[in-house]
């Protein structure tokens, strides 16, 4: 559901009365290039209200869940920054890691689809996660990760990339159901992130592409370039008779 808020008012994790935080939607750190002083944020909105925009903050979270929430992001932001050292598999495409912190970054992945759905602002406007936002919010103020299938999230990786590192799309709801479920992707800097967010079986080779319980994660190498991509978001940005 989405419902602005005033500054003083009832917290959307924690559902307690409490001054609220100036939240950012997508943390901070996504903003960031570690590498470079000067940043560089395009934020991409299709309705094209405001296509470049740094970091969107709401008044959503009571200290206390920030801090919480918080905490599930430093850890993303180190392993995120690890996965050009992670392992590879060039027989199924995927760079792997068998340490990942499942709790942390399972309740990460679901923090970021859940305070996306909970935005009122436009460019968050396709996720919309029905029955499921109220059980996400349960998991996350219980801290539970809940199991591998539940809310999983397929990550790929466009490699060596320099000029799409630092944009972030609006995310989007797929038009058509991925292999029967509802899907959502956030296509963030090199990044993809694509949440499944269903109450139907999943196929075992999808399954395999979550975060598991045993700490094993899996990031598809994507046959996607820097170049097909930039020239997508060209044409998007065309369409709202700019340039880029
Ligand atoms: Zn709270």
């Amino acid at each position: 559901m989405k419902i602005a808020k005033s500054q003083n008012s009832v917290c959307r994790l924690c559902k307690k009365e409490a001054k609220l935080c100036n939240s950012h939607i997508l943390p901070e750190f996504f903003y960031l290039d570690l590498y470079e002083e000067k940043h560089r944020t395009l934020q991409i909105a299709k309705e094209g209200e405001k296509i470049i925009q740094k970091g969107i903050r709401e008044y959503l979270l009571c200290q206390q869940c920030e801090t919480k929430l918080s905490e599930y992001e430093k850890y993303a932001k180190e392993l995120i920054n690890e996965i050009p050292n992670f392992s590879r598999d060039d027989n199924l495409g995927v760079l792997y890691s068998e340490n990942v912190n499942y709790a942390k970054f399972k309740l990460f992945q679901l923090s970021l689809l859940w305070r996306s759905a909970i935005s009122a602002h436009v460019a968050f406007s396709q996720i919309d996660l029905g029955p499921h936002e109220e059980k996400i919010r349960r998991m996350l103020d219980d801290k539970n990760p809940g199991k591998a299938s539940e809310y999983g999230c397929m990550l790929s990786l466009i490699p060596n990339t320099e000029l799409i590192n630092n944009i972030i799309q609006s995310p989007t709801r797929f038009t058509k159901k991925l292999f029967g479920h509802t899907a959502f992707k956030f296509p963030i800097g090199n990044l993809t992130w694509v949440f499944i967010v269903s109450s139907h079986k999943l196929s075992p080779w999808m399954r395999e592409l979550f975060l598991q319980e045993s700490g094993m994660l899996r990031v598809m190498i994507s046959r996607r370039d820097e170049s097909s991509e930039i020239m997508k978001l060209g044409q998007i940005l065309q369409g709202f008779g700019r340039s880029f």
